[in-house]
């Protein structure tokens, strides 16, 4: 239910935002041929999209919360499982040596990918969730003190709220929020505002999962930098849709999830500056990231292992890897174009159904279309969409205080990747039509 009717999201105020650069003056032809025709080969590369749920072909549309994996990540690990299995760096065997090539392999791969320095930069975690709380506890604890202030957004999921909480009340530290205007754009003069001297860090997303708004990370960055302020960027959304290198950006630490990346669940990566890396204490105890154990005195080991305490999902690894090789052969740039015209065009044609608002109209979005219709309970709507096919996520999406902002606790989120069809948003928009009526 809307809490409010003056909410910035039907087609008329978003045509006024003169910045809106994903309505066309001149919408272009919906189906352009060639963009398609390479759509529906890619698609032939995940098995997941060619099933028949209720009935109805599968229509996935819930990229944001993880997507579907291509044929090769999925052989990937099976023939990781299945001929080279083993532990890795420890073991003088034929397999632990292959194991081993095939997890640093990975790990080159993402060096590449984002643009980092050295492979001593890529950490290996479980998840984007398990990268902040690694900052937050090792980096963060070692530099926030009593009175200090750590800066997030409104737009934060609350994997890069809560830990920054934890950590501000073990250390008597306050969280500080940028806001955003109500186009749920961040304000940069209010965030130039929290800047002061006893700002210590500052976390922000890249793209923020529940309402899409693609946050100036840059401007961010260096006007953190200046003032001499570490900034780690929550790129779960942002690394699926654009070509990401974090040298050029500045990050000093950018955190991300296989799974949202066509790759496995259970791995992500920490990319952090080599300066800070090693400055910091180790997180996790265990195996793999000591040099020498003795009951009065432990070394650590050298970057990166230092963070990787114990086995990690190397099966994992591997596929993240083909993951990687296998947007690389896409091409990201191109990636960036088909999914721009795809928002465009689903943008125009949800806007199109009476009394729905979209949430979050930011001039620069990406991959993610919130929304609820006036009258209409949300769960209604995705129930309906379930029987059709047609996956969408329903809830607060891990980001209350961005609805909350917009005065609600709930949205429909349909989620788009490379691998969705204009025809399919016909779909959505027919099926959405259908569930109001
Ligand atoms: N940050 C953002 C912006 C996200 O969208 C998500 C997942 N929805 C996360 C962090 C957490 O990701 P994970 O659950 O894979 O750790």
């Amino acid at each position: 239910m809307l809490a409010s009717s003056s909410l910035p999201c039907s087609l008329a105020d978003i045509n006024e935002a003169s910045s809106y650069y994903f309505l066309p003056k001149n919408p272009a032809p919906p189906l352009p041929t060639d963009q398609e025709l390479a759509v529906e080969t890619i698609r032939r590369d995940f098995p997941a999209l060619h099933q028949q749920i209720n009935g109805r072909p599968l229509i996935w549309l819930d990229n944001a919360a993880t997507t579907q994996k291509p044929q090769s990540v999925i052989d990937a690990v099976t023939h990781f499982y299945s001929q080279d299995n083993s532990n890795v760096h420890r073991g003088a065997h034929t397999l632990a040596k292959r194991a081993t090539d095939a997890y640093e392999g990975a790990r080159e791969k993402v060096m590449h990918f984002i643009g980092a320095n050295s492979v001593e930069e890529i950490i290996f975690v479980r998840s984007a969730t398990e990268a902040i709380n690694l900052v937050a506890q090792s980096y963060g604890r070692r530099v926030v003190g009593p009175g200090d202030e750590i800066i997030v957004s409104i737009l934060d999921h609350h994997a890069n709220i809560v830990p920054w909480q934890l950590l501000c009340e073990e250390k008597g530290a306050t969280l500080r929020v940028i806001p955003v205007n109500n186009n749920a754009e961040i304000i940069v003069e209010e965030y130039e505002k929290l800047l002061n001297s006893k700002t210590r860090f500052i976390a922000i997303p890249h793209v923020s999962n529940s309402l899409g708004t693609v946050v100036p990370i840059k401007i961010i960055i260096d006007m953190a930098h200046s003032l001499g302020i570490p900034v780690l960027v929550d790129g779960a959304q942002g690394i699926p849709h654009f070509k990401t290198d974090v040298q050029e950006l500045g990050a000093d630490f950018y955190a991300f999830s296989g799974h949202k990346l066509f790759g496995p669940t259970g791995i992500g990566v920490l990319y952090g500056k080599k300066s800070l890396l090693e400055e910091i204490p180790p997180w996790q105890g265990g195996g793999n990231m000591i040099k020498n154990v003795t009951f009065e005195h432990t070394t650590f080991n050298s970057l990166p292992n230092k963070f990787e305490a114990g086995t990690g999902h190397i099966a994992g690894a591997v596929g993240l890897g083909a993951a990687i090789d296998y947007l690389t052969d896409l091409g990201l740039a191109k990636i960036e174009i088909y999914e721009k015209d795809l928002m465009a065009y689903a943008t125009e044609t949800l806007c199109n159904i009476p009394k729905l608002h979209l949430i979050g109209t930011a001039a620069h979005k990406a991959a993610i279309l919130s929304f609820v219709v006036q009258g209409v309970p949300s769960g209604r709507i995705a129930e309906f969409l379930d029987r059709q096919g047609i996956a969408v996520r329903v809830g607060h999406h891990c980001a209350q205080p961005s609805l909350r902002r917009f005065g609600l606790d709930s949205t429909i989120r349909p989620s788009i990747a490379f691998y969705n069809t204009f025809a399919e948003i016909d779909e959505l928009v027919w099926a959405i039509q259908q569930s109001i009526r």
